[in-house]
């Protein structure tokens, strides 16, 4: 389960922003999570839940945003949206989709105090 370590990650972040930002506790967390990424956002949440206490982050708020997959297609040359990586262009039914948007997860804003 990769979720474990990127909770670990997001708590690392959390730290570290607070040491540079001089911040104490972690009211809310934007979490962008993209479509095409293999995260799955219901298991993160619940690892985040779990290791969260004792940590800046324990009353903490996690709000996810999916961010919708993108691809620009090879065949017929438009930006498609994306539900899975491998789909085929919705345009056309071609093959040749070279994904743009939507692999990655961020943490994409704090609100701290
Ligand atoms: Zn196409």
């Amino acid at each position: 389960m990769h979720e474990m370590s990127l909770a670990e990650g997001v708590l690392r972040l959390l730290d570290e922003q607070a040491a540079a930002q001089r911040f104490e506790r972690v009211l809310t967390i934007w979490l962008e999570i993209g479509e095409l990424s293999t995260v799955d956002p219901e298991s993160l949440r619940f690892c985040l839940e779990a290791i969260k206490k004792d940590t800046l982050a324990a009353g903490a708020k996690l709000e996810i945003i999916r961010t919708p997959g993108q691809a620009f297609c090879m065949d017929c040359g438009k930006p498609v949206r994306v539900a899975q990586r491998y789909d085929s262009c919705p345009e056309c039914g071609g093959g040749s989709l070279q994904v743009t948007g939507g692999e990655e997860m961020r943490v994409k804003e704090l609100e701290v105090e």
